[in-house]
């Protein structure tokens, strides 16, 4: 059922530093997967596709290709999108001069991707695929996060991704092991986006201790990598 409270969400920002970008929250037709125990995002969807275009049009005619660069999120994947969104996208695109555009999409979409950076590439635009992986603790990842990832090997992520995002901030890690997974997300990826557990509807919860230790351990030693996004709230991109 849809959540009645994502019609307040704040759907476009502009991210001046690091990666300067405009992001969209768009609405898609909902997460395939929605398994992973830690998240409720998922919520923001609808199975009307016009009222979804509807709303997306109006976030993507705000879009001004300041930066070159757009980021288009949807709670779920680039997949869950409807034609005319993706149409719209491609079409805002070309008039405001934009060459790259950053998507999210699940493990389980992976063999979608090639086909669509390719229709993206026809009309010069790069895409960037993001990947929520969380962490490369596998063991973790699938029996406590249910993150529906079915390999280990950060290499084989990162052949059809470019961008991996991590949560941290969960009971059981630890700041040694929560900066090994961003040295290998920085290994294997082009950038790595952190995003700190925050509380939700769902029974994982964020562990203060964790999370102090990130703070005091981890973010003054990454706050400043171009290459690094952290998230300390899950708003701090402007949207959500
Ligand atoms: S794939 Fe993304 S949107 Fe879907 S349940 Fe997992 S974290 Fe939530």
């Amino acid at each position: 059922m849809e959540n009645i409270t994502t019609s307040d969400l704040a759907r476009y920002s502009i991210i001046h530093e690091k990666n300067p970008r405009e992001i969209v929250l768009l609405r898609g037709r909902g997460c395939v997967w929605r398994r992973c125990r830690f998240c409720d995002y998922h919520l923001d969807f609808s199975r009307d596709e016009k009222a979804n275009f509807a709303l997306n049009r109006t976030q993507l005619e705000q879009v001004t290709g300041l930066y070159g660069t757009l980021e288009a999120i949807n709670s779920g994947s680039f997949v869950d999108l409807d034609h005319d969104t993706l149409s719209l996208i491609e079409q805002v695109c070309q008039k405001r001069q934009i060459h790259q555009v950053h998507f999210e999409c699940h493990w389980m979409h992976r063999e979608e991707i090639p086909r669509f950076r390719q229709r993206f590439e026809q009309l010069g635009i790069t895409l960037k695929l993001k990947i929520g992986v969380e962490t490369f603790d596998s063991l973790f990842r699938e029996s406590y996060l249910d993150k529906g990832i079915d390999t280990d090997s950060p290499a084989e992520i990162a052949a059809y991704f470019d961008e991996a995002c991590l949560l941290q901030g969960l009971p059981g890690q630890t700041a040694e092991s929560m900066e090994r997974d961003i040295e290998t997300g920085l290994a294997y990826f082009e950038r790595v986006c952190i995003n700190i557990m925050q509380k939700n509807t769902k029974s994982i919860q964020p562990d203060p201790e964790v999370i102090t230790a990130f703070a005091a351990r981890l973010y003054p030693k990454y706050i400043h990598n171009n290459r690094v996004d952290i998230l300390m709230e899950n708003t701090d991109f402007g949207v959500g």
